[in-house]
């Protein structure tokens, strides 16, 4: 009836009105991403109304992940439009803004010339001209060898893997973005370029400062420092991004595919989401079939047990959105039926954490529900701690969330399997149980016979983490 995997979407002038995202839902999106990269704050409002009269429209629940651009480092304007940088010249870089020429580069990062070390790497437009430092004067000026030369136009994105970047995660245009962004109803900021922990707690504590308590955090991972320190990042972060455009180009090529895999094994044993992103339909920008790699590559971050599938370009700037969408559908569709996803991941869980009994019983719920071949695993939530631990589970059985927090709805459609009603009759656990299973009924995802698993808080007025599994089998007649 839908997919597990969940798919987020870019808007971009291919997709950026009112119809073209409607269409978009119906062709299977969960997640609708802004990028603030791109595009002015009129035209993300625009979008964001969109979304949220399309969900009012189709009764849907679409989730919105507002992006902040980060200490994105670009080559400034150059001279003529294209400038061709020579294998072997020595060149000049400088802080202060000017027109690049062959001879001299002016690329936007303040503090180039301090951060930057003899021998370190400068990498611009996704690594195709690679730069190497003589030296620097630590002021406003380095020189650099050319190692691979080419040809560059305007504003290309450069990368500094071996250097330590000094800017902070935020920017002040990134400070300016999210203060607009906290104006809205906007469900996940991804923040990027993230090197530590510290950076999450940064931005949490301006959302908090701004009273914003619900919007969550994703950490995207494209640094080496965030490499090295997943597991602290993915302690403090909501959901993590494995972004595999700048990744690919600040570490070896050769490295994502692990650092892709080992990123998800973790996200999904701290019950985090994580969302494969870039390139991954990148031919489709064009085409209307994917090449069979991308195809596999996506079939293999679902098997993985990725809970969304992101694209780009392809619904930002693309020919065909809609197609895009609907082929990703079908591949998700079929992993997820022929594939060997579920119920690989059931750990033992952490007696030290606090949170220890509710997970065990999460844990179990879903243990059950594979063992009795179950229909439908069910949660009730306030915070959403249920939504994600169930799901950490990859249980086969479809996942339904009961929610009295309205903001939940389209907060969860980014975690894998999960599907969202609102419930706010908190009377007994009795009638909470038969209101879950009468609701299910009538939208028609369970029929007689069918087993659930329905996980709870006892007694309900304690509102409690979740310490519950009951068994339920639907009556046959
Ligand atoms: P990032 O590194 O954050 O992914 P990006 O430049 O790769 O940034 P994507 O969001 O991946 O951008 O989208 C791919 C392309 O789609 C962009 O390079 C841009 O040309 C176009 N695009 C995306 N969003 C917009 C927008 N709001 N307005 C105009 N063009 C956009
Ligand atoms: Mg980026
Ligand atoms: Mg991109």
């Amino acid at each position: 009836m839908f997919n597990k995997t969940k798919i987020i979407a870019t808007v971009g002038p291919a997709s950026n009105s009112k119809e073209n995202i409607k269409t978009l839902i119906e062709s299977g999106v969960d997640v609708f991403r802004l990028n603030f990269s791109h595009g002015e704050h009129e035209d993300h409002l625009k979008v964001i109304n969109y979304i949220l009269e399309a969900n009012e429209e189709m009764n849907t629940h679409v989730g919105i992940l507002a992006d902040l651009q980060g200490p994105k480092i670009r080559l400034g304007i150059v001279e003529n439009d294209s400038i061709e940088l020579i294998t072997g010249s020595e060149i000049l870089i400088t802080r202060h803004k000017k027109e690049s020429t062959a001879q001299e580069l002016y690329i936007t990062y303040e503090p180039l010339a301090q951060d930057i070390r003899e021998g370190n790497r400068i990498l611009i437009d996704d690594g195709k001209v690679e730069l190497r430092v003589i030296a620097t004067n630590s002021i406003d000026q380095v020189r650099a060898k050319v190692m691979h030369g080419g040809i560059l136009s305007s504003k290309k994105g450069v990368n500094l893997p071996d250097t330590n970047i000094s800017a902070a995660s935020l920017t002040p245009k990134d400070i300016r973005d999210l203060e607009f962004i906290l104006t809205q109803k906007i469900d996940w900021i991804a923040l990027s370029f993230v090197r530590s922990p510290n950076d999450m707690i940064h931005l949490r504590g301006i959302m908090t400062f701004k009273n914003n308590t619900i919007t969550k955090i994703i950490a995207k991972i494209e640094r080496p420092e965030a490499v090295e320190n997943i597991e602290a990042i993915i302690r403090e972060a909501d959901a993590i991004m494995v972004a595999r455009g700048d990744l690919g180009v600040e570490i070896p090529v050769e490295k994502v595919p692990l650092v892709q895999k080992d990123i998800v094994a973790k996200c999904i044993a701290y019950a985090k989401p994580v969302i494969i992103a870039t390139q991954m339909m990148e031919s489709m920008i064009e085409k209307t079939l994917p090449m069979r790699a991308e195809v596999t590559d996506v079939a293999n971050a679902i098997l993985d047990g990725a809970d969304a599938i992101m694209l780009s370009g392809e619904t930002a700037m693309g020919k065909h959105p809609p197609l895009v969408v609907k082929t990703m559908t079908r591949i998700a569709k079929e992993m997820e039926e022929k594939g060997n996803i579920y119920s690989k991941y059931h750990t033992y869980s952490n007696r030290k954490a606090n949170t220890f009994v509710s997970d065990d019983v999460c844990s179990n719920a879903c243990r059950i529900a594979d063992e009795i071949d179950a229909r439908a695993i069910t949660g009730m939530t306030v915070s959403g701690y249920t939504a994600f631990m169930l799901a950490c589970n990859r249980p086969k059985a479809d996942i339904f969330i009961f929610t009295n927090r309205r903001e939940n709805l389209s907060l969860f459609s980014l975690i894998w399997g999960v599907r969202t009603f609102f419930y706010d009759k908190f009377t007994t656990t009795d009638e909470t149980m038969v209101d879950v299973a009468a609701i299910l009924k009538e939208k028609g995802f369970v029929n007689p016979g069918d087993f659930i698993v329905m996980t709870a808080s006892m007694p309900l007025h304690e509102s409690g983490r979740t310490n519950t599994i009951r068994v339920k089998e639907m009556p046959r007649y």
